[in-house]
């Protein structure tokens, strides 16, 4: 049976190594401050701008709240943004996604301060992470090789396959997995015979979005799965990518959903947060 790699263990690792040090850079009179944008009123958006809210007071980070209506223009949300970018109090921006169909997304990652992206979208912030240059991580990502790493699984000489390869997870985790000299492949929904290629996988991170697609016919045996998936099932219940009942009794480790890739976004969110003290 698989270990089950504990993300909410980690994770509270992480904020509580953090708050330590918020607490040595308070004494040293340095403040964090995020700024976090929500468009609209999505019921999930707002639960996770909440959770956001809450780990940085737990952290000892203040965080400021903008809120603007569903309908508000490109151009309003550009100029709240160019405000925050030069506002000295504010270290760090973010902006929920998604945002409404008539906001380009990318204009908005374009506009914002790439020394206060702390969500690590900004072009800029994408090449430094391409060429192994100090900046920001994209959270999901850095979370996973957080978990890898203190789970003690070595990536050195691995052979990792990721399924997905979404600019948010997929692609930035295949730069992060390289830095770390694994050999790394990326599928996606042209890739064939997938089950064959995600089965040579020593570690294997599943971001397909597809409802428990993966069971045990893509897992070699003893290999570790990553489950970056989110849904609902027909009882209402948390599930992943990765049909875990089946995948549980193949893999030498596997991380749940929920309480596995999860509750490392925020972490790193509140570390990105907190980095820019590290410069
Ligand atoms: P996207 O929908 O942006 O990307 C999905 C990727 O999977 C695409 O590259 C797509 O291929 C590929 N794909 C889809 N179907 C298949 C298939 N049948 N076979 C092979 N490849 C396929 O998803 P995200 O990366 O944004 O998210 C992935 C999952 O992770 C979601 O469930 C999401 O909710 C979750 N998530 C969780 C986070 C967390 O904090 N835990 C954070 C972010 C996401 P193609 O490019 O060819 O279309």
């Amino acid at each position: 049976m698989a270990q089950r790699i504990d993300g909410r263990k980690i994770a509270s690792q992480i904020k509580n190594e953090l708050a330590e040090e918020m607490t040595r850079l308070k004494a040293e009179n340095f403040r964090v401050c995020l700024a976090v944008i929500q468009v609209g009123e999505d019921p999930a958006s707002s639960v996770y701008v909440n959770n956001k809210k809450k780990a940085c007071a737990l952290i000892g980070i203040e965080s400021l709240s903008f809120e603007l209506r569903q309908e508000a223009s490109e151009r309003e949300l550009l100029s709240l943004i160019t405000f925050l970018n030069t506002e000295p109090k504010v270290t760090g921006i973010l902006v929920q996604l998604p945002l409404p169909a008539h906001i380009n997304e990318r204009n908005i990652f374009e506009a914002i301060n790439p020394d206060k992206d702390v969500d690590g979208f900004h072009p800029l912030n994408i090449g430094r992470l391409w060429t192994g240059e100090k900046g920001f991580l994209p959270c999901t990502p850095a979370g996973i090789l957080q978990l890898l790493k203190r789970s003690r699984i070595s990536l050195d000489g691995k052979n990792c396959v990721i399924i997905g390869r979404s600019n948010i997870v997929g692609k930035p985790l295949a730069a992060l997995l390289l830095q770390e000299n694994a050999t790394v492949s990326i599928a996606h929904s042209r890739t064939k015979n997938l089950p064959a290629l995600a089965k040579q996988a020593d570690i294997l991170i599943v971001a397909v979005g597809q409802k428990e697609m993966i069971t045990s016919e893509y897992v070699k045996k003893g290999a570790v799965v990553i489950d970056v998936g989110i849904h609902r099932d027909e009882n209402n219940k948390l599930c992943g990518d990765v049909d875990f009942a089946d995948v549980e009794s193949i893999a030498s480790a596997i991380t749940p959903v929920p309480g596995g890739v999860g509750p490392m976004t925020i972490a790193m969110l509140m570390d990105n947060c907190v980095s820019i003290s590290r410069n």
